[in-house]
């Protein structure tokens, strides 16, 4: 009788030479530039909030959560089965699990909660590494860290209500009165059809509708990211002029607020997070700041979330160069380790020198946030819009350089690397695209001449240096 021959004769392949899996590390302890650059420019005080989380979201847990998040993206739910509106979007539950984990760890509200200087460099290095895990949860994070400074605009019992349910709140996502809530996340609505950075173009009209300034809105908004969130911020036609009003999603008397979701995007990257086209239909509305000032009060949030821009970019350049050198640590070509073939460790090297470079600048900037002083404020107001600018634009190209180290592997789904290339682009568009971020440069040198002497200053301070 011939039948099948052993099964050790019909092994085809034994699987060799590939990397163990990445995961079950610590991203705060094992990225020694980030640790440096945090403990100087926050201090001591930040590491061992830095390490807890750097060990929950490099953990293979979270890991899978963020791939999970990404593989099912959300859905909206516009109307129920009979019709009604429901404007709503369902989520898989690995980002409510994902936005609970972030929230746990204060990404949102660190900053304003420390009560001591170097809550705005934890806020940072925190989103960073976070990032590494998923970056989508952390725009609402971001927006919601951010709205604090323009909330404090607000009228006090808007403002104390808010704030109050942003700082110190834990994940929520029931919908609401925000006074019934255990905590609050705030989105922003600037961008219409017809401009984007050209907000002052807005057509959105508030109608005046009774006591304290509430206003009825009607008009649409065009990208209106983390559109489950309690409230946003803005941007519409008031008597005087663009004004910047507060949106709360549930009205106080738990009726469904007129925002009325027309359809979520279908992005590049970005995926696990929802991106809506709104519609007013007469939604209520309170305001936040001076009428007719809605872009200087608006400004604030921008500004905030531009730090984020920079600190979510370095996430995605860490997870990067992580991944890159991995591979390489384990993967053999031409009988040597690829990370010890002297043109592989050049690549490596030089990915390793931009990365730390950019993780000094995000510290060193976030610290600048911390601080009170003029100086300070005059480095944060321009070098977060320098550094946005260069290191947004650097991070496309870093994050294909380090897809290639895993050669054809890195273009694979299964990788991280194809989702963090889709993500490498997005924070130069938001909160003010290159030519945008480079006409408001020549603004601040214009109208504020310390901003560009402080930046001076912190160049000379390192020249000569390594
Ligand atoms: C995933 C995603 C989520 C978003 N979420 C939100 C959100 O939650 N809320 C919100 O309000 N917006 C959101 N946006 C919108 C985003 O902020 C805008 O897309 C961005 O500000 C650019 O505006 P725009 O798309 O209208 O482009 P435009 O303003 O039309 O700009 C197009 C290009 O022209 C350039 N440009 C503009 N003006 C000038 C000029 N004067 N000189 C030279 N060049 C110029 C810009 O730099 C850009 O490259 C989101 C966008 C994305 C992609």
């Amino acid at each position: 009788m011939t039948g099948a021959p052993p099964v050790a004769e019909l092994a085809t392949h034994a699987v060799t030479n590939q990397p163990p899996d990445y995961g079950g590390v610590d991203l705060f302890a094992t990225d020694a530039a980030l640790a440096e650059a945090a403990l100087r420019e926050g201090g001591a005080w930040v590491g061992a909030p830095l390490h807890d989380l750097g060990r929950e979201a490099g953990g293979i847990d979270l890991l899978a959560l963020g791939e999970a998040a990404n593989r099912h993206p959300p859905e909206l739910a516009a109307f129920d089965r009979y019709g009604q509106r429901l404007d709503e979007v369902r989520f898989h539950p690995a980002y409510d699990a994902l936005m609970a984990t972030a929230m746990r760890h204060g990404i949102h509200d660190v900053a304003w909660r420390a009560g001591r200087t170097g809550g705005h460099v934890l806020h940072a290095a925190m989103l960073a590494i976070f990032t590494q895990a998923e970056a989508g949860v952390m725009c609402p994070m971001s927006m919601t860290y951010a709205s604090v400074p323009a909330l404090r605009h607000a009228a006090p019992a808007v403002r104390d209500l808010w704030i109050g349910r942003i700082v110190g709140g834990v994940y929520d996502a029931l919908l609401r009165p925000v006074a019934d809530k255990q905590g609050a996340t705030v989105g922003m609505a600037m961008t219409e059809k017809q401009g984007g950075s050209d907000v002052r173009a807005n057509t959105t009209r508030a109608e005046p509708d009774g006591a304290d300034g509430a206003v009825r809105l009607v008009g649409h908004k065009w990208f209106c990211s983390a559109p489950m969130s309690d409230g946003f911020l803005t941007l519409a036609q008031g008597e005087a002029g663009l004004s910047c009003y507060l949106v709360p999603r549930i009205l106080p008397d738990g009726t469904r607020n007129a925002i009325h979701l027309q359809r979520l995007k279908d992005k590049l990257g970005n995926r696990s997070n929802a991106s809506a086209e709104i519609e007013y239909h007469g939604a209520w509305a309170l305001p936040v700041g001076a009428p007719g000032r809605g872009v200087a009060t608006i400004i604030e949030m921008v500004h905030h979330t531009r730090l984020d821009t920079l600190a979510g970019t370095l996430g995605i350049m860490r997870a990067a160069l992580a991944r890159a050198a991995h591979h390489a640590a384990h993967r053999r070509a031409f009988q040597r380790r690829l990370i010890d073939q002297p043109a592989m460790a050049a690549v490596l090297a030089d990915l390793a020198v931009e990365y730390e470079a950019a993780a000094v600048l995000v510290m060193r900037l976030a610290r600048a946030f911390d601080a009170a002083d003029g100086a300070e404020s005059a480095l944060a107001r321009l070098g977060v819009a320098l550094g946005k600018f260069w290191l947004t634009r650097r991070c496309p190209g870093f994050v294909a350089e380090c897809l290639e180290c895993l050669g054809g592997a890195g273009y694979i789904e299964e990788q991280a690397l194809p989702r963090l290339y889709r993500e490498a682009p997005l924070n130069a568009i938001w909160e003010g695209s290159g030519n945008v971020i480079a006409l408001d440069v020549l603004r601040a040198l214009a109208r504020q001449p310390a901003a560009g002497a402080a930046v001076l200053a912190e160049i000379a301070a390192a020249r000569g240096g390594h």
